[in-house]
């Protein structure tokens, strides 16, 4: 009796340490917002950008230094003022609400204004991960901010990748993935979805090639190059994906319900094995920093990964491609995004029922919000079975594949 008397639980201790936790870790995620939306304004506020920019003025290609100097003016005028800036904010923030958890944001706070500071005073760089110097062997990280993923600030698009820790800004602003001035190659660019991706990608400031087996159905337009290739024939492209930075393959075959061997082969041939042909070439070109940061591939392996499309030779082939994608991606070559796209019109599927436009435009929106696997439906459980399916596959790949050597 009095061993349960004393066992009894404080539910008032347990309630201030969950409260405690709540807003100590709200706090942490409040200094990542504020930060980055500091960082944000500095690229658009003029005054600002006068500081900032000593941090950008500080770094060569391969981030090694410019100079000690620029190094050091960096640290004072860029990461200190930074830092000092995020303690006021969070002190005053934690004054006016008066919740202990808060100073635990403040205690982080300092934390940076410490490292900046003891980077200026000894003049080193070794607390500043994100900017160790050396070629970039990663490529960008979804889920923090790793080396490479701030480089793309530094020297993909100063106007995107804002983000310094978690890319949670980057995420809302649309800053994850910047594709102005990116040279883009899609397969199937005559087709439905192709010709509204070329649109909106022209309409983002990108560079769009039209790889296409029917050069005659592309209205040539300002920003648009097409190059005509045949099936089986993906090595010829080599040379011309050498300067490609995203390859969209989107080309496909809906056989319907044809079940003969040609149309076994067929929809094989072309929804899964020439799409790897052409993936295997474009990893090829992935060679040194700047490749290893911005090249990408995204691929359209369709609804029909998860759900039914009225088509038992398309979902297969489409299936094997994207199981073989989730494999080869364990690799890290480079970004591989899929796109789980629902049924839209085309030639493929007279039924569709989202425009290929409205499909174009909820791809982009989610690939500068930096998603790995875009899915744009209107089937809700897409969005539920898909991801269960991509983990119970990535788990079963990872564990009974391997790596082979020099990847
Ligand atoms: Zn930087
Ligand atoms: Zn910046």
């Amino acid at each position: 009796m009095i061993l349960a008397q004393s066992l009894t639980i404080d539910w008032v201790l347990v309630n201030n340490c969950v409260q405690f936790t709540t807003w100590g870790v709200s706090s942490l995620l409040l200094a990542e917002i504020l930060r980055d939306i500091y960082h944000a304004l500095c690229h658009q506020v003029t005054w600002l950008a006068k500081w900032h920019n000593k941090h950008h003025a500080a770094y060569r290609r391969d981030l090694t230094l410019v100079s000690q100097k620029a190094y050091l003016d960096s640290q004072l005028y860029h990461d200190i003022v930074e830092s000092i800036i995020l303690v006021v904010l969070l002190t005053i923030i934690a004054l006016v609400v008066q919740q202990w958890g808060l100073w635990l944001g403040v205690a982080y706070a300092v934390t940076f204004l410490y490292g900046a500071s003891l980077r200026y005073f000894q003049g080193t760089i070794d607390t500043d991960y994100n900017h160790l110097p050396g070629p970039l062997e990663a490529i960008p990280s979804v889920w923090f901010v790793n080396r490479t993923y701030h480089w793309r600030h530094h020297f993909d698009d100063v106007n995107a990748y804002y983000s310094g820790v978690f890319p949670l800004v980057d995420r809302i602003l649309g800053t994850g993935l910047s594709l102005k001035g990116k040279t883009i190659a899609l397969t199937g660019a005559s087709g439905a979805l192709g010709q509204a991706l070329t649109a909106e990608l022209i309409k983002h400031n990108a560079k769009v090639i039209a790889l296409t087996t029917n050069p005659d159905k592309i209205d040539l337009q300002t920003g648009l190059k097409v190059i005509s290739w045949e099936l089986g024939n993906e090595a010829a492209l080599k040379a011309n994906l050498e300067k490609v930075d995203i390859l969209i393959i989107n080309h496909g075959v809906n056989v319907y319900g044809d079940r003969t061997s040609t149309a076994i082969y067929n929809s094989y041939e072309v929804n899964t094995f020439s799409a790897l042909r052409l993936i295997d070439i474009f990893s090829e070109t992935v060679t040194g920093s700047d490749a290893k940061a911005t090249k990408e591939i995204w691929v359209n392996t369709s609804e029909a990964e998860v759900s039914p499309a009225l088509s038992p030779l398309y979902e297969l082939s489409k299936r094997a491609l994207g199981d073989i994608i989730t494999l080869k991606r364990l690799d890290g070559v480079c970004v591989i995004r899929k796109l789980i796209l629902g049924p839209f019109k085309s030639q493929l599927n007279p039924y569709g029922v989202m425009s290929a436009n409205q499909v174009a435009q909820g791809i982009l929106f989610l690939a500068k919000r930096d998603f790995r696997n875009i899915i744009v439906t209107v089937n809700p459980l897409t969005y539920v079975l898909f991801p269960i399916r991509e983990l119970m596959t990535w788990f079963y790949c990872r564990i009974f594949s391997k790596a082979v050597k020099g990847n």
